[in-house]
């Protein structure tokens, strides 16, 4: 039989010191916890050699008391906590006083520190969990640790330990995380004695984002503000379509300290359902405040998994505010030109140009050129089109009339007037087409007056509607752009108006078909379809929405099955599924004819919504092209 013997001190805090430091990086973690708890608002972290070497955290916290540092070192020493019961209420990052006990045990920690109220600092020197030094010194208000040589005394440890690089960098996502997760702390981050982050600590989140995650990331961004029940939601989330292939630019910060959360990612997700594409992941940093109550951060040593005591409220309140951000903000993509923008000349020498027969010009581009011809000296490179034949812009345009058939090619200047005879109502038309007196017009003018004209331009590749409003060109794929208006309009309670059918469509369907159609009767029913079963695998279906009128029933029936069979047991999902597929059957398809008026009305239908940005299967539906973005590219503005 063993003998059963009491662990020596030092050999249990080393087991226990495996729990908190696994690395350089969960160090710093703890150790700006501390500075952050102790009300720091400048903090620097040093590293060297991936902190293996040697770390150091600064803060401006507010220090130790002489006295109480050796007690810091122990374990289970902490201030935050004195009794059981507060530990239902934690508002610190740090409550279990393991860490400095733990780092001492297994590093050569030294110590600065000094408090307001006290005339002189502590230094304080521990290595292996045995204290060296113990003095007063002079030293500036707040604590200095400095860790060297972590693991030095457990090489079994120091073996885990992944190259430098990797430890920095572990330690630099660390930092980045912290730094986001306090925007009111200014951050400074050394590595290897270069500065690689620092954040002004004013309280801005977006500029936090941007000094962390970089330009790109924070470009994309849209507001996110919401509160239900108490839980407070807020941060930046990105807009669809600059979703990542990976989870990795997500942050979640509950009541101040990083976690990671299935629930609150799952919400997040649920909310970019129809706005994202498949496959592609919400990049978000959001804040979430939680009564301390409902929260349990107590479930693990690094305390980066939490339990909510009621998981639908937080699901909800992520869900709502990130919807609303997502409904609200201008999430449309817009496509930046890249310079030169489109190039169908290439250059050659005048000498070569010369030798071209070049007919007498008309257009202005050709001027230009010969201006040049005869200016410069006979090095100068001028542009040619490819095929050699005269530089112009004849004949390039083109667009669909009403009857659905292109019109001739025609100059820009022709194709201008065309627009603009053909789409701009004046005031002067207006008068003149209904005869109201004037106050009518000024009136619906008053009612919305900020709401541009939507001039349609025409319609390339029978697919993209081109339409103008504001100061930006949109390209809005047709199909995309029907499909989410009609999925919207089904979504909304039901608008859908139904048809009864002449005679009831009979479906013969496959059994997990059948299956799928009769358990789902009451969901296809709030879509417009009253099926009736028939047993023995058939369904009769007497009424349908009514733009479906006309379509194949039974084989939509089929398709509506297998898309009820795919989808999940959330019935919103299942719902979401059965509405796509019916849109997609409804929407009017790239590549057929569509007249000008139906392309009007699509056109200032997505143009006025902000409901309207992604297709049900999250492919952006418009693109926009801003004017300044074309001067730019034209060389009329810098
Ligand atoms: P915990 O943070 O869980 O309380 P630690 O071992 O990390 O445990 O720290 C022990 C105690 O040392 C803290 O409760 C705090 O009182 C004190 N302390 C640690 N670091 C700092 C700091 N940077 N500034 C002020 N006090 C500190
Ligand atoms: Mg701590």
């Amino acid at each position: 039989m063993p003998k059963i013997n009491l662990l020596p001190k030092n050999v249990a805090e080393l087991i226990a010191a495996g729990e908190v430091v696994e690395r350089p990086a969960s160090v710093i973690k703890e150790l700006v916890e501390n500075s952050i708890d102790a009300g720091a608002t400048v903090i620097t972290v040093e590293i060297q050699r991936g902190g293996i070497t040697y770390m150091r955290v600064t803060d401006n916290g507010c220090g130790i008391e002489y006295s109480d540092v050796p007690t810091a070192f122990l374990r289970h020493a902490t201030s935050k906590i004195k009794v059981g019961n507060d530990l239902d209420s934690i508002s610190t990052l740090g409550f279990r006083g393991e860490a400095l006990a733990a780092v001492s045990s297994v590093a050569k920690v030294e110590m600065l520190t000094c408090t307001a109220d006290s005339d002189f600092g502590t230094h304080y020197l521990i290595e292996g969990g045995e204290e060296q030094e113990y003095g007063e010194i002079g030293c500036p208000e707040g604590t200095t640790i400095i860790i060297r040589d972590i693991f030095y005394n457990t090489p079994a440890r120091m073996k885990f330990l992944k190259k430098d690089i990797s430890e920095a960098n572990a330690c630099a996502a660390v930092i980045d995380r912290i730094a986001l997760s306090h925007p009111e702390v200014s951050f400074k981050f050394i590595r290897d004695g270069k500065q690689t982050l620092s954040t002004t600590g004013d309280g801005n989140v977006k500029g936090t984002v941007y000094s962390v995650l970089g330009r790109e990331f924070s470009n994309s961004l849209i507001e996110v503000n919401g509160e239900v029940r108490g839980i407070a939601v807020s941060g930046l989330t990105c807009k669809p379509v600059t979703c990542k292939p990976t989870r990795n630019s997500q942050f979640t910060f509950l009541n101040g300290r990083l976690v990671r959360s299935g629930t609150v990612v799952a919400a997040v997700e649920q909310a970019y359902k129809n706005s994202a594409m498949i496959g592609k992941f919400p990049g978000f940093v959001l804040y979430v405040s939680v009564p301390f109550d409902m929260v349990d951060v107590n479930v693990h040593p690094a305390k980066t998994e939490v339990r909510f005591s009621d998981e639908k409220i937080i699901f909800d309140a992520v869900y709502s505010a990130v919807k609303n951000a997502l409904n609200s903000g201008d999430t449309r993509p817009e496509i930046k030109l890249k310079a030169p923008a489109f190039n169908p000349f290439e250059h050659i020498t005048v000498n070569e140009y010369k030798q071209q027969k070049i007919d007498t010009e008309k257009t202005v581009a050709e001027k230009v050129y010969k201006e040049e011809l005869g200016l410069h000296n006979h090095n100068k490179t001028v542009n040619v089109l490819r095929d050699g034949t005269k530089p112009s812009f004849t004949s390039k345009f083109s667009f669909v009339g009403d009857d659905g058939k292109k019109t001739e090619p025609m100059t820009q200047k022709e194709f201008e007037e065309k627009i603009i005879t053909t789409n701009t109502i004046t005031e002067e038309n207006i008068k003149k087409i209904d005869n109201k007196p004037q106050v009518s017009v000024n009136i619906t003018r008053e009612e919305e007056p900020d709401k541009p004209d939507v001039i349609l331009i025409g319609e390339a590749f029978s697919t993209y509607i081109v339409a103008q409003m504001g100061d930006s060109i949109f390209m809005i794929d047709k199909h995309a752009a029907h499909e989410r208006i009609i999925f919207n309009r089904l979504k909304k309670e039901h608008e859908t108006q139904v048809q009864q059918l002449l005679s009831p469509a009979t479906a013969m369907l496959s059994g997990d078909e059948y299956d799928a159609v009769i358990n789902n009767i009451e969901l296809l029913l709030n879509a417009g379809f009253e099926v009736e079963d028939l047993g023995n695998s058939a369904v009769a279906v007497r009424t349908v929405p009514s733009f479906l009128v006309g379509e194949n029933i039974p084989s939509l029936i089929s398709e509506i099955a297998l898309s009820l069979i795919k989808s999940g047991t959330v019935s919103t999902e299942r719902e979401d599924d059965l509405f796509h597929t019916v849109a997609c059957k409804a929407a009017i398809k790239a590549g057929m004819t569509t007249s000008r008026l139906e392309m009007q009305n699509l056109a200032e239908t997505v143009l006025n919504s902000k409901e309207i940005m992604y297709c049900p299967h999250g492919r952006p539906v418009a693109y926009e092209i801003k004017k300044r973005e074309l001067e730019k590219q034209f060389g009329r503005i810098q």
